[in-house]
């Protein structure tokens, strides 16, 4: 199973960064987690957004769903046509508004790009070969963290949530814990967010094997979140960054 990173920002991209998106791969599956701003332009870098098997977008959130319209666009003009509908699995609350800003003839587009599927808290998605369950997340909106399993590892995603114990029995025993770790430590609780810090006792509860701080506020000092999430947690530790990429073979 491989992981790409397509954006780690929190909110808004940073400088020459983009916002929550992160591309498995395993056998013939492709799945994206969230479709945030500037994530369709590095998600083609990576596969051709028409081998997509299914999209999962965890909350309605825009940093989390924008470049829905540059993924439709990108499906639409394809190269040899029109693609087929691709599965999209979102709380309702992230179609409503998908559309909302949209005409008449932009929402039949992504109607058409998109075939909406509800996400439920616990029930496994089946998804070119892998198990998606989602996860209810502690956020401020309804999110779903993302737990993400094939035959060669497993991932968890914990979306935008504050640190709960509920998150650490939900991801516990994954290969790479893919935590928010959008806050400064002086900003610790005083938004539905996690600190590296948070981030680094989540790790250690859910006893993963590799953490990967991410969704990022784009100020934050990243040398100073590690050494934050190191304060909690003695494993591995990598900063997400646009287009890393780590293969759960070789994490074994
Ligand atoms: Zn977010
Ligand atoms: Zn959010």
């Amino acid at each position: 199973m491989r992981l790409t990173v397509l954006g780690s920002g929190a909110s808004y991209p940073g400088a020459g960064r983009a916002c929550a998106g992160y591309l498995v791969q395993e056998g013939g599956a492709t799945v994206l987690l969230d479709c945030g701003n500037g994530c369709a332009s590095n998600l083609a870098r990576a596969v051709r957004p028409e081998d997509l098997d299914a999209v999962f977008v965890t909350h309605a959130h825009p940093d989390h769903f924008a470049d829905l319209y540059a993924l439709q666009a990108a499906l639409r003009y394809a190269p040899d046509g029109p693609a087929p509908s691709v599965d999209l699995y979102a709380p309702g609350s992230v179609r409503d508004a998908m559309l909302a800003p949209l005409s008449d003839r932009g929402r039949a587009e992504m109607l058409e790009a998109f075939v909406g599927h509800e996400m439920n808290h616990g029930e496994p998605i089946e998804a070119g070969g892998l198990a998606i369950i989602p996860w209810r997340a502690a956020h401020s909106v309804e999110t779903y963290a993302l737990d993400v399993r094939g035959s060669a590892g497993r991932v968890f995603y914990t979306s935008d949530s504050a640190l709960t114990d509920e998150m650490a029995l939900f991801a516990a025993g994954a290969d790479v814990l893919l935590a928010d770790a959008t806050l400064p430590e002086e900003y610790a609780g005083r938004a539905p967010h996690m600190t590296p810090r948070e981030a680094g006792v989540l790790a250690r509860e859910a006893g993963t094997r590799t953490l990967v701080l991410t969704h990022l506020w784009p100020s934050i000092d990243r040398s100073v979140a590690v050494a934050d999430a190191a304060r909690e947690f003695g494993g591995r530790i990598i900063v997400a960054e646009e287009m890393l990429s780590i293969d759960l073979a070789e994490e074994a």
